[in-house]
């Protein structure tokens, strides 16, 4: 059997390794020290974002992000549907209820019509939102501009979940920067990863400093332990974060790699018909942490099954996209506003593999097998 070949595994540097010794000779063995206060500073520049908290997950982001904003028991927060649960789930964690709202054809993020519909009805029904959750699907940036422009109209919080988005920019600004906050995940499988990970991003001081209270259990300011409120334990290790800022010094040259596999495959499906790509406009610039397709199975004679079992038969490993949260059995009961699009995406797309450590010979496997599979 030929070895596997990954949607999209860890890829190290080398130089992470000097960070890690670092802090393993000076003993900062700890949820906290120079190497996370240097990841946050750095992250922080590349990004041109003021303030950040480096995190054990973006899903401890997102949850922080939800407790700034004050979510609790009984409220709603707006949720783009086509994403990943991770999103979703911290809604729940703070009792709140999320409402789910499909997407465009453009860019697959929220649809900002159905945005501005689903916020005015749940205003109408009494319940007035109290954040929108946005994401940058796959490395695509959402319409920011659209959506930012209904939530200030409604005077509603974003957050950004631009955990696939780092390196992508809308109108030349970072992804997870546009928000009242952002977050980012640096997960395995994610474009820089420091095995586990995450970050709250935000311009907004207290947000941050508060974030950071919140992730070290919540300490009041004396000698003892006292506490005044609940916290949890969410801070970056200092070990991680040296991975981190290793990590850091090549996220220009793997956002280049992964848009390198992305023209591989428009050069080499760009004539076969009923294939469409998740595609950037003139306004954005996409990481393309994973190249995605939607196969129009009446024109390719082909479906997405049939190209998933295919590529698994020598060992490649691709990937739906993601099942949209308002079919997921988990949130049957949460309100939704759709269009049909996130289901149509989810029945026919497929992630293809867009490590940025596949080799030509991966590549030429690949391309063998998707010319057998889809006969061109
Ligand atoms: C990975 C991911 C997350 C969660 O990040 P973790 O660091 O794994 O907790 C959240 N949202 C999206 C869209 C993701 O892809």
């Amino acid at each position: 059997m030929n070895t596997r070949i990954w949607l999209s595994s860890p890829h190290m540097s080398g130089g992470e390794i000097k960070y890690v010794n670092d802090a393993f000779e000076t003993n900062w063995v700890a949820p906290l020290g120079p190497n996370v206060n240097a990841f946050e500073k750095e992250l922080s520049h590349y990004l041109s974002v003021k303030y950040c908290a480096a995190l054990v997950s973006g899903t401890a982001a997102i949850h922080l992000a939800l407790i700034n904003l004050g979510v609790g028991p009984g409220d709603e927060v707006i949720c783009q549907s086509f994403t990943f649960s991770a999103t979703a789930n911290p809604i729940v964690y703070q009792g709140a209820t999320p409402v789910f709202v499909d997407s465009e054809d453009e860019t697959w993020n929220i649809n900002p019509e159905l945005l501005e519909k689903a916020i005015r009805d749940r205003i109408n029904k009494g319940k007035r939102p109290k954040a929108i959750v946005v994401v940058h699907l796959y490395g695509m940036p959402a319409k920011m501009d659209e959506i930012l422009s209904i939530a200030s109209k409604y005077d509603i919080p974003v957050i950004e979940d631009a955990a696939e988005a780092l390196g992508s920019r809308y109108k030349d600004k970072c992804c997870g920067t546009f928000g009242a906050m952002g977050i980012l995940s640096f997960n395995g499988n994610k474009i820089i990863t420091t095995s586990g990970g995450g970050a709250l991003i935000s311009n907004n001081h207290d947000f941050i400093h508060k974030a950071r209270f919140l992730a070290t259990q919540a300490r009041d300011n004396a000698p003892h332990y006292q506490h005044s409120q609940i916290g949890y334990n969410y801070r970056m290790s200092n070990v991680v974060a040296g991975i981190g800022r290793g990590q850091l010094e090549v996220l220009d040259l793997r956002v280049k790699q992964r848009r390198e596999n992305n023209k591989f495959y428009r050069d080499l499906l760009g004539e076969v018909k009923g294939i469409a790509f998740h595609t950037e406009s003139s306004d954005s610039y996409s990481n393309y942490w994973l190249t995605s397709i939607i196969i129009d199975p009446k024109i390719t004679g082909v479906t997405r099954e049939d190209l998933r079992k295919g590529l698994e038969e020598d060992n490649i490993e691709s990937r739906p996209l993601w099942k949209p949260m308002h079919l997921q059995p988990v949130f049957s009961g949460a309100p939704a506003y759709t269009n049909g699009f996130s289901e149509y995406a989810f029945e026919n797309g497929l992630c293809l593999p867009s490590g940025s450590n596949m080799t030509d010979e991966d590549r030429d496997r690949i391309a063998n097998q998707l010319k057998k599979i889809l006969k061109f």
